[in-house]
């Protein structure tokens, strides 16, 4: 599994529709999509979507992956190299 350069947690590459890989965490969580959501997921298809990670079981949207940009420790550094 590939590693995060900057604090050493695994990632994952997920493919985005532009054609661009999005490292993110490996873990697949369930998310609520919604326009006001605080977070972002990248579902399996390599779609950004704003989301709730929390909510009712049984209305979730579907499942994806949290860029790993939003739980790196040291994100401050990835925008720096950029
Ligand atoms: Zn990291």
């Amino acid at each position: 599994m590939a590693k995060c350069k900057s604090c050493g947690a695994e990632i994952v590459w997920v493919e985005m529709q532009s054609g661009k890989a999005m490292p993110c965490d490996p873990a697949i969580i369930m998310y609520w999509a919604s326009i006001k959501g605080r977070h972002t997921i990248i579902t399996p298809n390599g779609e950004t979507v704003r989301c709730e990670l929390d909510g009712d079981l049984n209305s979730s949207t579907g499942v994806g992956y949290v860029p790993h940009w939003a739980t790196c420790p040291n994100a401050a550094q990835h925008r720096r190299r950029k």
